[in-house]
């Protein structure tokens, strides 16, 4: 779960991690409000779960509280790269001086935490990343050790912080890692970290994404999700209690089991398509089950054919065939989409003959995975074009 600014910047100040003073605002008026009590010069900051908001026009300095206002009403319902903004922080303005990026994270790879630093922070990182990525410092974190003064010494010399800024910087380093550990969070970015004109080092942006797994144990941050932010596809899914992804393709994908679904992501990659979602029903394809998959898939109009591929384990293949035929049914003129399945395992003979003796149109077996994929490729016709 992704959070916003204002509220990776909430956990950031419990933390002791310096930020600008500020408020989040979801009207014009709001906004003002917030302005006049900071007073001076503030900035205000479109809240989207999307990077990129100062190159999208979407963080503005405003002057006064007039200013915030006018600046407000422009940047609320702005749309930046498909997120709607809902709300703005307004915070005071910030005199820069300088830039940096500073993170910390879990890394599979090691199977421990990573601390990250650069002195070339600010809009462009991912561009640093890719063209000098030596300016990118990283210092692994043994999470049963974790994160000591040698690291952080490591990280601030390393990235060639000036020494002026170290401690400060390493106040924050360390409350960032506070951050990451006591919040579960995967994820924990700061850019720009700043340091002002007048020498104070402070976060003036901040991501932070928390581990789903883990909110069990912080009621008050399931509280932070965002409505609004989920897709209403994946929410409907949720509340069916479907392992559910939105992806941005046109062909539809139901598979058993998270590693099947993932090989057939791939084999419609492989035969020219564009997966629309990731669908994993688990054991249990039921009529009930398939009939609520196929609901969530077919309600994305860029669907235009659905793949299900089932390999029969404990599932048997004709129970799945059975729900196949059920779901379609009970969806009846909603499927409007050929339907191509893919059924192996336990019991796949008997399920293709059910299958092969349905009357629906919609449904075209598949003898193999490669077969199937490339059926509901071509089935599904080029992608439509974007907006149409
Ligand atoms: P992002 O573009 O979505 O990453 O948003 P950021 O919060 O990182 O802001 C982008 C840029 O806006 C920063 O790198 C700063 O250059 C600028 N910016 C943000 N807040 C302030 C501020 O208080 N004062 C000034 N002068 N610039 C700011
Ligand atoms: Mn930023």
């Amino acid at each position: 779960m992704d959070l916003f600014e204002h509220q990776a910047k909430e956990l950031f100040a419990k933390h002791g991690v310096a930020v600008p003073r500020g408020g989040v605002a979801w009207s014009p008026e709001e906004a003002e409000a917030v302005a006049a009590e900071l007073g001076g010069t503030v900035v205000v900051k479109a809240q989207v779960q999307i990077g990129g908001r100062g190159k999208a026009g979407g963080i503005q300095l405003a002057k006064d509280a007039a200013e915030a206002r006018a600046q407000a009403e422009r940047i609320i319902g702005m749309d930046i790269r498909g997120h709607t903004v809902r709300r703005v922080l307004v915070e005071e303005a910030s005199d820069i001086a300088n830039e940096y990026y500073l993170a910390v994270l879990h890394d599979r790879a090691s199977k421990g935490y990573l601390a990250m630093a650069s002195a070339e922070g600010g809009m462009d990182i991912e561009e640093v990343a890719a063209t000098k990525p030596g300016a990118i410092v990283k210092v692994g974190v043994n999470p049963l050790i974790g994160l000591r003064p040698y690291h952080v010494n490591q990280l601030l010399y390393g990235a060639g912080f000036p020494p002026e800024t170290h401690k400060g910087a390493a106040a924050i380093v360390t409350r960032l890692y506070e951050v990451l550990t006591a919040e579960d969070a995967m994820l924990v970015e700061v850019n720009p970290l700043v340091v002002t004109t007048d020498g104070q080092v402070k976060a003036l942006d901040g991501k932070v994404s928390l581990d789903d797994s883990s909110l069990f144990r912080h009621p008050e941050l399931e509280e932070m999700r965002d409505t609004f932010a989920v897709d209403p596809q994946e929410q409907a899914a949720k509340d069916k209690g479907l392992n559910y992804i939105k992806l941005d393709g046109w062909v539809g994908i139901i598979g058993n089991g998270a590693g099947l679904v993932m090989s057939t992501l791939d084999v419609v990659a492989q035969a020219g398509g564009k997966a629309a979602n990731f669908l994993d029903v688990g054991g249990g394809a039921s009529a009930e089950t398939m009939a609520a998959g196929l609901e969530v898939i077919l309600s994305d109009d860029k669907v235009r054919s659905v793949f299900v591929n089932i390999f029969g384990g404990i599932t048997r293949g004709d129970l799945v065939a059975q729900g196949i035929l059920d779901a379609l049914d009970r969806l009846g003129d909603k499927v409007k989409v050929p339907l191509v399945v893919r059924l192996d395992g336990t019991n796949a003979e008997e399920g293709r003959r059910l299958l092969a003796e349905s009357p629906s149109d919609k449904v075209v077996p598949a003898a193999t995975m490669l077969e199937a994929a490339a059926k509901a490729v071509e089935l599904a016709g080029p992608p439509a074009k974007e907006g149409a």
